[in-house]
Order: C-alpha cells, then structure tokens, then sequence
C-alpha cells in the first residue's frame, strides 16, 4: 500500500454491515475504521454517534462514508456526506429511485468527491469467466432464475415488504447487477408481479426481456422458495448451455464445472472503492436500478396470498 489509509465512517449498523462491511474493511488494507453513525447498532473499539449529521460534525478528518441503511433512507444520509465533502459508498440498491440516484452522483462531481453505486454481486468469483465466454460465444437465450427463502435470509425486516424497499427485487436486483455485466443490452416486455394482499411490496416477479439484437430473456424471481435455493442464470449459445449458478460463485459449460473459487464480493468491493477515490472518480451504474423500476412501471400487479413472517 503507498498511500495513507482512508478514514472512514460507516452509517447504518445491521446484518451487513456485521456479516460483511467490518470483515471486508479489517481485511482490506486500504481503510481506517474510524466512526459509525447508527439509531441503535453500535460497533466496538470506535466512536459511535446517533446520526450521520453528528458524526459529520464531531470528526472533521473523516475522508469517506459507507452508507448500509435501507434504501429508503438513504439519499439523506448520503447528500448530508457528499456536500460536508466525503467520499460515498452506497450499499446496493443505491437508492430507492433512479433519479435520486442521479442528482447524488450531481452532487458529488460538483463536491469534487467520489461516489460508488455498489452491486456486490457483480464481484462474485465467476461473473468475470461467464462474461468472456458470452463474449466469445452467440447467445440464442438466457434465464434468470433467483428463488430464495425470504423468511431464511430476511427475517424481521420490515422496511423490504414498504414501498421502496423492493421486496423479491431486494435479491432480485443482485440477479439483474450480473446480467447487465454480462448479457447484451436488453429492455423489459412485460412484467406481472405478485403482491401478497397484506404487502406494499412483491414476493414474486415474472419478467421478459429482449435483447438489444431481438433475443428472449426471461426473468423468474420467487421469495417462498424453501429447501434448495436458487440463483442462476443461463445462457443458451451456439458454444453450448452456461450455467452461472450460485449467484455469480460457479460457472458450468455443458454440465462441466469450468470455474470455482471462494466468494470474496466484499474485500473487492471495496477495493474498487479505494481505486475510484484516489482516482478522484465515480462509478454510479443505474442500469441495475432502472430494470427494477422499469418492472414496476411496465408490470400488471396480481394480488395473492397474505404473507406472514
Ligand atoms: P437491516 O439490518 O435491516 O438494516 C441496516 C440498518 O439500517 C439497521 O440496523 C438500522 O440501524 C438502519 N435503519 C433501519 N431503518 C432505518 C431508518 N428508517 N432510517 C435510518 N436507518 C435505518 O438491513 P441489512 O440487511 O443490513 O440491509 C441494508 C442494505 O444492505 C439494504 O439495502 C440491503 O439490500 C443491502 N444488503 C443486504 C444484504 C443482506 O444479506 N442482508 C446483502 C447485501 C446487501 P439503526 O436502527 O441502528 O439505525
């Protein structure tokens, strides 16, 4: 490492931040933990404050922000750091709506600051490999099938069943950061989205797409998916079936395992994060975000069953 560490707050103290933010940032190298700013989450061995506005104000020397709330309550927190000047990090989605989300990268070119739309899975070990080989091969079709438990992997979460808090496209949005990396451009032709009849958000979503070139992509989200999980997506082409499954972690080639290595989404993320602030530069991809909202504009909405935790 040439530089100095980069002193950094983190706002927001809930499951990722402990699963993943404290780990990946004690890890990394490039990074001084220096605050947090939490309603209630605390973390051990730094100075905590109630909100970002205190923690702004009571250490001037904080270079840079991760801001892990839900996305609801995001574009605040994150202006409030942008115009005291710090650089930003977004957990993903970056924010509840896409042009929010465009006025804050506004706001950091016009601060001279960084700001970083963070889409974790992108990062997942073999996204890269199933990248070049969709460059190297023609695509005929492709599948996205993410099918996961929601009472499993988000119990208790509320603000994810309230308006702009996603519901199934919270996972589903992870699905749609690969394969905008991955796939050709494409665009949404229909949507039908389930609402269970006591929810303000979808727990299941059926979707279409079309290439750019005319290709079929279709879109299967599910949030009651118990035993095996699924997070794939496939590609038909004329060098044979792909299959990215694991959500980005293992890619096969006819039924051949081709490429496998331990996850480390976090650690990169925020590596590309010091890249981008010594760069001086922002890396704000909406194409993830503006899929989710183009589903909800585009989508029939269908009422099903109440859910319940
Ligand atoms: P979480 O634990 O429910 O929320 C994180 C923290 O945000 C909470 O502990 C809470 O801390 C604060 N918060 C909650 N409501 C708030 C509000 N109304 N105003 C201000 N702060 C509020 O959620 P999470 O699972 O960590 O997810 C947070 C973000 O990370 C989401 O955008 C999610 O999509 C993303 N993410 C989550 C996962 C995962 O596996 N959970 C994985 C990747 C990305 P205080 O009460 O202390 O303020």
């Amino acid at each position: 490492m040439t530089s100095s560490p980069i002193k950094l707050g983190i706002v927001g103290v809930g499951k990722i931040v402990r699963d993943q933010h404290l780990p990946a940032v004690a890890k990394e190298g490039n990074y001084q933990l220096v605050a947090a700013a939490s309603r209630h989450g605390k973390v051990d061995g730094i100075a905590n404050y109630p909100t970002i506005e205190a923690m702004l104000t009571a250490e001037p020397g904080l270079e840079a922000v991760s801001l892990c709330m839900p996305p609801q309550f995001r574009y605040d927190a994150a202006r409030a750091a942008l115009e005291a000047k710090k650089h930003v990090f977004l957990e993903k989605p970056p924010g509840a709506t896409v042009s929010e989300v465009e006025h804050l990268k506004t706001l950091a070119d016009k601060n001279g600051v960084s700001l970083f739309a963070s889409w974790h899975s992108r990062y997942a070990p073999a996204v890269e490999a199933a990248r070049n080989f969709l460059a190297s091969a023609k695509l005929t079709s492709a599948a996205i099938n993410w099918k996961e438990d929601v009472r499993r992997w988000h119990p208790n979460q509320e603000w994810i069943w309230e308006p702009g808090g996603f519901g199934v496209f919270d996972p589903g949005i992870n699905a749609l950061s690969i394969a905008t990396h991955i796939l050709p451009p494409m665009f949404i032709t229909s949507a039908a989205l389930d609402f269970p009849e006591n929810r303000a958000a979808p727990v299941a979503a059926h979707v279409t797409f079309r290439t750019s070139n005319g290709l079929p992509v279709t879109m299967e989200l599910d949030w009651l998916q118990t035993g095996p999980q699924s997070w794939d997506i496939l590609a038909e082409t004329d060098k044979g079936k792909m299959v990215l499954s694991g959500g980005g972690a293992r890619l096969a080639l006819d039924g051949k395992v081709v490429h496998e290595e331990p996850e480390a989404e976090y650690p990169m993320l925020y590596k590309r994060f010091a890249e981008i602030v010594r760069a001086r530069a922002s890396d704000v991809d909406l194409a993830p975000l503006q899929h989710v909202a183009d589903a909800f504009m585009l989508g029939k909405r269908d009422v099903v069953e109440a859910f319940f935790d």
